[in-house]
């Protein structure tokens, strides 16, 4: 039998397995059922795809989403492999025909969505079809747990009793908890499967938390858009009303940018999505509504205008950025008035009125804005959240990079756990803020007879209310319930409050600040040359053009940064390129080889530089 290390170089053109990827590949082609648990970006496809393969058959990918089907069968046959999709999206004899090809043993791997599995004349195809195995993507769409449930996804176990022979069983998914995983192992009735769960780490995101006033996030965010100039990304705002405002605002400023919400028409979702995945628009301004399904591999940022719900929803929008490996920038944009909006989100928006629920949301949000206030390292933050450890000081997080200096806070500190702990444990990080200053709010609730009303007077509230935020994240202080009763929950071990706090920025510096010094860091770490780099750049996107496919398809940023550090000039040296295949050796070279060489010569290529910088289509 092959190697499968020789067939991930010609097929893939990569020479390593990423982290958990060959042990899964290898239990696929022994046969043995898998269940595979890695973030967003990991490689989860190649798992199932290199095995396909490597065995005799078919193999069914069972893909959630159309847009998800039609990118990996386009990526699939750039790289040489027969592949094919069976969807809606196809005409009836255009399906007849592709079904008939599928018994008839024409392709490797074939995507249906889950939905087809219900459709009696394609189980009666497949019970023709060879097929070996069945990968499941998104699998955490057979889960009520999820938040992606798609009943249909209940069909697949019964499909699979129905074939003659059973294949082996692969399922895939990004989401990690304990009851997802098991409903995924039994409903889908996995065998003694292999459990990889690998970390949720993604060390190329640089993760960034600006704490802002709401008006200034439209200047933050044009600073950001102007940083990453010329990439793709994805601004992910609260609301449908704040896309259309930011769409408009990017837009006026002479950004190409696309907009995307469930109050739009079908049709026009369907083009915004279409024009961003062919960077047409390479800028998209979305609602959460956008983005599963999304594989496009060059999103570069992802800028959060508003904090969105859970650290849940964050890691995964966020995650949406970096796939192909190279350096990405994601960024929440944070204001007070995003805890206010949530909190009615979720105290009007869902239908489950259910206490215990509304509680748990309520958690989650709260975890959300610990988060967003937190000075210690993010990477580790987010990590321990999702239950794993960090050493912290990742050094390619917004706190990392900031320069900050201890504070002995005791006396303060003390006389707000003291206040915390009167008034029956009543007080809220607010309320209890009020009291401290003395101020009407606390007055109104005849809190001024309390020996601590006023305590803090001569301190600004804001400072007041960093000081409570510091213990609560210092873990001195918890918050309890639906309206965040504040309650001392330890006492520091040498009776002195330490905390860490930012060094002191000029306000009209706060946003640019982190920016300025993060962009040079990331730009220190990956040293392209930007010049070639954008040739290439504007290459791809031509010859994507022509061939009428993203361009992220044809090759990854990650594969262009390659090409610029390895400066290939021989068919040979093209195939060392990570991401070179034998087939995108044998369709490509011959266009980037003489481009380089023409570079290292110093030839006259502004026929590219002008290509790159045409006008956007509108
Ligand atoms: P997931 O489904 O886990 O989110 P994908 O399967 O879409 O991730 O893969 C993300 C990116 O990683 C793709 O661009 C893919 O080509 C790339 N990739 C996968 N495996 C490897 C590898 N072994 N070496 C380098 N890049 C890889
Ligand atoms: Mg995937
Ligand atoms: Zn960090």
């Amino acid at each position: 039998m092959a190697n499968i290390y020789d067939e991930l170089f010609r097929y893939f053109g990569y020479k390593n397995f990423r982290n958990g990827q060959e042990n899964i590949v290898n239990a696929l082609i022994m046969g043995q059922d898998v269940l595979c648990i890695m973030p967003t970006g990991a490689g989860k496809s190649l798992c199932y795809q290199l095995p396909a393969l490597m065995t005799d058959g078919i193999t069914l990918v069972i893909s959630p989403l159309i847009a998800l089907m039609q990118d990996q069968v386009t990526a699939l046959k750039e790289a040489g492999i027969k592949a094919a999709y069976l969807n809606s999206t196809l005409s009836p004899f255009q399906f007849k025909k592709a079904l008939a090809n599928a018994v008839s043993g024409m392709y490797k791997i074939i995507y249906v969505a889950p939905e087809r599995l219900e459709s009696q004349e394609f189980l009666l195809s497949a019970m023709q079809m060879n097929i070996s195995m069945i990968a499941v993507d998104e699998a955490h769409c057979v889960s009520q747990w999820g938040h992606d449930f798609r009943p249909s996804y209940l069909r697949i176990r019964a499909f699979v009793s129905a074939l003659k022979k059973r294949p082996t069983l692969a399922a895939f998914t990004a989401t990690a908890t304990e009851n997802v995983r098991y409903d995924i192992e039994t409903l889908l009735g996995l065998k003694a499967p292999l459990k990889t769960v690998t970390g949720f780490d993604r060390p190329n995101l640089f993760f960034a938390v600006e704490r802002l006033n709401e008006s200034e996030k439209n200047s933050a965010l044009l600073f950001h858009l102007k940083e990453n100039a010329g990439k793709s990304g994805i601004v992910y705002c609260s609301t449908r009303k704040k896309v259309d405002e930011v769409c408009a605002l990017l837009i006026k400023e002479g950004f190409t940018a696309a907009a995307y919400h469930a109050g739009m028409s079908d049709e026009d979702r369907k083009r915004a999505q279409e024009d961003f995945i062919f960077d047409n628009r390479p800028i998209m301004v979305a609602t959460n509504a956008f983005g599963m399904g999304i594989d496009k591999s060059n999103v570069s940022f992802v800028i959060h205008y508003n904090m969105p719900k859970d650290i849940e929803s964050y890691y995964q929008e966020a995650g949406r950025a970096g796939r192909d490996g190279t350096k990405a920038n994601c960024i929440l944009l944070f204001s007070k008035k995003d805890i206010t909006t949530n909190r009615f989100l979720i105290e009007n928006g869902s239908d489950d009125r259910c206490l215990d629920t509304l509680e748990k949301a309520h958690e989650r949000l709260n975890a959300m804005v610990d988060y967003c206030k937190y000075d210690g390292c993010l990477r580790q933050k987010l990590l321990n959240y999702f239950g794993e450890e960090h050493p912290g000081s990742c050094g390619a997080c917004s706190s990392c990079l900031l320069p900050m200096h201890e504070e002995d806070i005791t006396d303060t500190a003390n006389t707000i756990m003291r206040a915390a702990s009167s008034i029956g444990f009543r007080l809220n990080p607010p309320m209890l803020a009020a009291l401290l200053k003395g101020s009407n709010s606390a007055k109104k609730y005849a809190y001024s007879n309390s020996p601590y009303f006023g305590a803090l007077g001569s301190m600004g509230k804001d400072l007041i209310e960093t000081y409570i935020d510091k213990l609560i994240s210092s873990g001195y202080l918890k918050k309890e319930g639906r309206y965040d009763h504040l309650r001392p929950e330890m006492l520091p071990r040498d009776g002195k409050y330490i905390i860490l706090m930012p060094d002191a920025i000029e306000p009209e510096e706060r946003i640019s600040h982190k920016l300025k010094k993060t962009v040079k860091k990331q730009h220190a770490q990956t040293d392209i040359d930007s010049e070639l780099y954008s040739i290439l750049a504007a290459l791809r996107s031509k010859l994507a053009q022509k061939n009428k496919v993203p361009a992220y398809i044809i090759f990854s940023n990650a594969s262009l940064e390659d090409m610029c550090i390895k400066k290939p000039t021989t068919p040979d040296e093209f195939l060392s390129v990570s991401g070179v295949g034998m087939e995108k050796q044998r369709r490509y070279a011959k266009y980037f080889l003489p481009v380089i060489a023409g570079y290292i010569n110093g030839d006259d290529l502004s026929e590219f530089i002008d290509k790159q910088q045409k006008a956007p289509t509108d």
